[in-house]
């Protein structure tokens, strides 16, 4: 076999529901890798799906790569971890906020996070930071400390929202599926992963806007080349840098 992966248990949602990512270590390093989050020998890359639970789309690309790798993880000298449903309860609805009806992306403890409600489709929580999900994904970031993060969402605008430094790593992605690199989605979004992991932390991450309403089998045509591809780019650059 030439996977080596653990399933991290980060806690459960408000409705009991496990939150639960799939941690695969390095080609040759399963030996390695530990029971619970901790710090690895190697870097780790994050993907995320289902942060708003109607958006099935990110799901899908993200269950069928935990599937895909739980087979054969070949990269070398990078361990990926992959978090297919950040949202259960909102995802077994669907709806996009969590069971506590709060927009998991607009209630990160930013320094622009508000309380103040501007649409109740977004709506951020009275305190940031205060969901189980959310608090499971800060915890993961602070303690993996991820090279670059990717969160696979959809929407009528497609696009590869680039947070922190990731301009290189979202062209390439642009131009295996066409969308546009954005760096402003077009409306604030105070408490979201973007502001939170990239702009506030330096980690290059990207939102992938997949178009809202593909079926599953385009999305996985179109969208598991970009997930390989961002192995493929962040494994030359790890490499490069070790040898700098
Ligand atoms: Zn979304």
């Amino acid at each position: 076999m030439s996977s080596g992966y653990r399933d991290w248990i980060l806690g459960s949602s408000t409705e009991g529901r496990e939150l639960r990512v799939r941690a695969f270590a390095p080609q040759g390093r399963a030996a390695e890798i530990l029971h619970v989050p901790g710090p690895a020998s190697w870097p780790w890359l994050l993907f995320l799906g289902g942060v708003h639970g109607d958006e099935l789309e990110g799901v899908w690309l993200m269950e069928e790569i935990e599937h895909a790798w739980s087979k054969s993880y070949l990269a070398a000298g990078l361990g990926a971890l992959v978090w297919s449903s950040v949202n259960p309860d909102g995802i077994s609805r669907p709806q996009r906020a969590n069971a506590r009806g709060i927009d998991l992306n607009r209630n990160l403890p930013t320094r622009d996070w508000t309380a103040e409600v501007k649409n109740p489709r977004y709506f951020p929580g009275t305190q940031a930071g205060s969901e189980p999900e959310n608090q499971a994904l800060t915890r993961i970031i602070d303690v993996c400390k991820p090279m670059a993060i990717l969160s696979a969402h959809s929407f009528s605008k497609v696009q590869v929202n680039i947070n922190g430094p990731s301009r290189e790593w979202g062209e390439r992605l642009s131009a295996l599926c066409g969308y546009p690199v954005t760096e402003d989605i077009g409306y604030p979004t105070p408490g979201c992963l973007g502001t939170y992991a990239g702009a506030e932390r330096g980690i290059p991450t990207i939102t992938l806007e997949i178009e809202r309403g593909l079926p599953k089998e385009r999305v996985l045509e179109m969208h598991l080349p970009l997930i390989q591809a961002s192995l493929d780019y962040w494994r030359l650059l790890e490499k490069r840098n070790l040898r700098l």
